[in-house]
């Protein structure tokens, strides 16, 4: 029997041609794609131009042996995605940069392509190209994703004010507890199976939330936006930072994940823990002025019922709180639990 082929023994023709075969025919806007020296493509009318990059490293980012390589490719784009839905920004082109051993597979290879290009449908992004490189280590998957927002509609970390609600979509922490489990090596319990697969799928195909961001973004409900790729507490920081106030989240309210909460039960991880530090959920953070509250909660509607929950507000005093009961801690990445 033969060996299996690697992408040394195909070489970068082959390669880039699988890749063309794979994404299939470009829309109209793209004027050269896939394989010229550089794509060639037609910005919106009347819009701006939003730009984002964001790369996977093995063994930093994702592990071979835990994830199967159409999941690290869905992943290697969709984190983009968040960023621009973040944003308020419709997605069009991405270009994606891989350098791969030479010993890699091409079934693997085959399996990352068509990952890239489910997650890129998903959301109607078109990649229209990239480059191939070899690496002497580690894969390393570098996407730039490139979208397009009305000048008046643009949502950035820095709109906010004290007294916007703050807002965050889905429920959180279950990234975080799949990602513990992984760790662990450790086959959940028969009752914690479907806990698990969902924890472990949120952690290796994160959902951007690129219409409800596309939507909110349009609707001028939302006054500032970030997206949670570090965590709550990060980005409750890095908007209240931007904005220039403080904020506080009641510890209450915060979402969190039904299968993360039962997970980390059986872990001996604390849920909210989980949900407020633990990072990749890439869920959004809204900051809503209340006169806006209406506007906001009917596009969030519009763009597919997704949950949405207030779990605290900007102040003008500054420093970033979680507050529970009649006690408060500074809400941090290295946050701990209430005694
Ligand atoms: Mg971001």
């Amino acid at each position: 029997m033969a060996a299996p082929d690697t992408i040394a023994t195909l070489g970068e023709a082959a390669l880039v041609e699988r890749i063309r075969q794979r994404a299939g025919g470009p829309p109209q806007w793209v004027h050269v794609g896939i394989g010229d020296d550089a794509a060639v493509y037609a910005p919106d009318r009347n819009a701006l131009q939003v730009i984002t990059t964001d790369s996977l490293v093995e063994r930093v980012h994702f592990r071979a042996d835990w994830t199967a390589y159409e999941s690290v490719g869905y992943k290697a784009v969709a984190v983009n995605l968040s960023d621009l839905a973040a944003m308020g920004a419709e997605p069009r082109g991405l270009l994606l940069s891989l350098a791969l051993p030479g010993a890699f597979a091409a079934g693997d290879f085959d399996a990352l392509i068509d990952g890239v290009l489910h997650a890129a449908a998903e959301s109607r992004a078109t990649l229209i190209g990239g480059n191939l490189s070899r690496s002497p280590g580690p894969v390393v998957i570098d996407v730039t994703a490139t979208g397009s927002v009305h000048p008046r509609k643009v949502l950035t970390r820095a709109g906010g004010r004290p007294g916007d609600e703050l807002y965050v979509t889905g429920a959180l922490g279950a990234a975080a507890a799949g990602l513990r489990l992984l760790e662990r090596a450790a086959s959940p319990a028969a009752e914690l199976e479907n806990a698990a697969r969902e924890c472990v799928g949120r952690y290796e195909r994160p959902t951007p939330r690129t219409r409800c961001g596309l939507i909110v973004g349009r609707s001028r409900g939302a006054a500032a936006a970030v997206d949670l790729s570090d965590g709550l507490a990060a980005g409750v920081r890095l908007l209240a930072q931007a904005s220039g106030t403080g904020a506080v989240v009641d510890a209450s309210r915060v979402p969190v994940h039904a299968g993360a909460a039962k997970l980390a039960d059986a872990l001996g991880e604390d849920a909210l823990r989980l949900a407020i530090a633990g990072g990749e959920d890439y869920e959004l953070l809204f900051a809503v002025r209340p006169r806006r509250r209406r506007a906001f909660l009917a596009a969030m509607k519009r763009a597919g019922g997704l949950p949405v929950t207030m779990i605290g507000q900007l102040t003008r005093e500054p420093g970033v709180w979680l507050a529970g009961g009649n006690d408060r801690s500074p809400l941090s990445e290295g946050f701990n639990h209430f005694a």
